[in-house]
């Protein structure tokens, strides 16, 4: 028998491991890292970060998803963050920065009192006693919504300090009718707004069709530019003569048969077209081809006709106008055919688009956003999108907090008197827990170049007489952020505070980061460790 003790390895050689505090505080390090990074986008005053991806394509943006998403972090703890982000931008669509400036200050919290000695664990409990005891002074400072003017201000808060500035009371206005023309009861189905971005003219041209604009052009240029009282045919089948997939011979004896042969193929495009008009139909949208043949005696019918559109479109039509999808031409009559006001083809930049228009009761809509440079469209449609989110949820919700870091004083505020009644330690883990609540505020105010310290005193000071005093960014005075309309939904509060919470919550727990070898020598865990699913 060999007594002596052998090495045992469990690990592939080339694993880097690194255990215990030294693990907590590397992941701490990153998430703090990543948060500072996007820190100073937070707010009306936040500045813009340029990323060049190694193609050399430019964003320019300020939104806290995009730059996260398109920074590619490697650490696992940062990649948590981002993650953290993603769900807050399916969830609500706006408050992404929030979230991860959240997370970065409850780490860096958090580490302050693992320099004190607090287990983890403690840790981790009074934060997840003191988020959920957020959530009810959440649902304690929100109100319902009561007009439509508060639409507006959700709108115009989502969209403040964005490239979208320049025209936002525009976008505003057309944001919230697009969601008020697709809204059903309380649920709103983001996919029946249809974006479309065109370069050129200015943002303030933008414009929102009660109908959707179909990229494409009409098939014939002797048919009509418009139509108006338009009765839409939507054909999922083609307007031609199949191929046939099998190799068929013909024995042709005599030129007859051949004049025969293109008379009956002609005989078949005209009765295809005749089915069409015959229909009462007045534009014809096609998700196939169109023959020349039946292309001619469409137009020689007045019929506006599109061919190869996108299914995507067709649905979008079919909801927009009433009209039922066709995909057998012998099932076409009247019934089938969608309505609109005008469908018309209209050149936008320097394309011919054929735009279906003033539906009556459209339930899909189209948003057509214009400016100067494929940067600046992109970046309206980033803001957008932030104000389709939070005009759906609060639609969806029908419940409001004040912005301008209000409730977020408030919510410290109210978190230290409930931190009071806990014990000992899980109290310290409270009280920082409300402590960072706080970086929202102040980071509004370091970014307006205001002095944070003065700016919290006075908003705190404000707050033992009412809920709803924020920063006003642009003067540095405190205001009434219901009064002023800096409202929000309070669902991206909500979803912020849950998920800031579990996120670091995660991170907290890990004391072992064991990474996979890579080959290479960088120091930091590459891949593969902690893995993604355990969020
Ligand atoms: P996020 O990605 O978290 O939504 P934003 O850059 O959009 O980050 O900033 C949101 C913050 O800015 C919120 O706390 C909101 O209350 C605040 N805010 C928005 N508009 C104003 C305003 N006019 N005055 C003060 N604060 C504002
Ligand atoms: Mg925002």
């Amino acid at each position: 028998m060999n007594n002596q003790i052998q090495p045992i390895f469990i690990l592939p050689e080339d694993s880097k491991r690194t255990i215990g505090k030294d693990a907590q505080r590397n992941n701490i390090m990153a998430a703090k890292a990543v948060a500072e990074t996007i820190r100073t986008t937070l707010g009306p005053k936040g500045m813009d970060k340029m990323l060049v991806s190694s193609m050399g394509d430019i964003i320019v943006t300020n939104d806290g998803a995009t730059i996260l998403d398109e920074i590619k972090v490697e650490h696992p703890a940062a990649k948590m963050i981002v993650e953290a982000a993603k769900t807050q931008d399916n969830e609500v669509g706006d408050g992404t920065t929030t979230v991860a400036i959240l997370i970065g200050e409850l780490l860096k919290n958090a580490e302050r009192l693992l320099d004190d000695n607090l287990h983890p664990t403690i840790i981790i409990k009074g934060y997840r006693k003191a988020s959920e005891k957020a959530l009810e002074i959440l649902n304690d400072i929100a109100e319902d919504i009561s007009d439509s003017d508060a639409y507006r201000n959700i709108a115009l808060t989502a969209m403040t300090g964005k490239g979208a500035e320049i025209a936002k009371s525009k976008l505003a206005e057309l944001t919230v009718e697009a969601i008020m023309q697709v809204k059903d009861g309380n649920e709103v189905d983001l996919d029946n707004i249809k974006i479309e971005k065109k370069t050129g003219e200015s943002v303030e041209n933008s414009e929102l069709i009660k109908g959707i604009v179909i990229d494409k052009e009409r098939v014939h240029s002797s048919m009509p530019k418009k139509i108006e009282n338009a009765k839409i045919a939507l054909l999922d089948t083609q307007l031609e003569i199949k191929s046939t997939e099998i190799d068929a011979k013909i024995q042709i004896s005599s030129p007859d048969q051949i004049q025969g042969f293109l008379e009956q193929e002609e005989r078949i495009l005209k009765e295809l077209s005749q089915k069409v008009i015959k229909s009462g139909a007045n534009v014809v949208v096609c998700q196939k081809g169109i023959d020349d043949l039946v292309q001619h005696y469409l137009a020689k019918a007045g019929i506006y006709a599109v061919r190869r559109v996108k299914k995507s479109d067709m649905e979008k039509l079919a909801k927009a106008t009433g009209a039922v999808i066709v995909n057998n031409l012998n099932d076409l009559t009247e019934k089938e055919l969608g309505k609109a006001g005008v469908v018309e083809a209209k050149k936008v930049g320097d394309e011919e688009m054929t735009y279906v228009k003033e539906c009556q009761s459209a339930k899909a809509v189209t948003l057509l956003i214009r400016g100067g440079t494929s940067h600046v469209v992109d970046e309206i449609e980033r803001a957008v999108r932030d104000s389709f989110g939070v005009l759906a949820s609060s639609v969806k919700y029908n419940k409001i907090v004040p912005g301008a870091g209000a409730c977020e004083i408030e919510l410290a505020k109210e978190l230290r008197k409930y931190a009071n009644t806990l014990s000992g330690r899980e109290q310290l883990a409270a009280l920082a827990f409300a402590d960072s609540i706080e970086i929202i505020p102040r980071t509004l105010a370091e970014n307006s170049g205001l002095d944070p310290i003065d700016v919290l005193a006075e908003l705190k000071s404000a707050h033992e007489k009412s809920k709803n005093i924020g920063i006003n960014v642009f003067t540095g005075k405190t205001m009434d952020a219901i009064k002023e309309g800096i409202i929000e939904p309070l669902k991206i509060k909500t979803q912020a505070i849950k998920s800031a919470t579990e996120v670091s919550e995660l991170i907290l727990r890990i004391d072992d980061v064991i990474a996979a070898g890579t080959g290479s020598d960088s120091g930091m865990p590459k891949h593969g460790m902690p893995p993604q699913d355990m969020m």
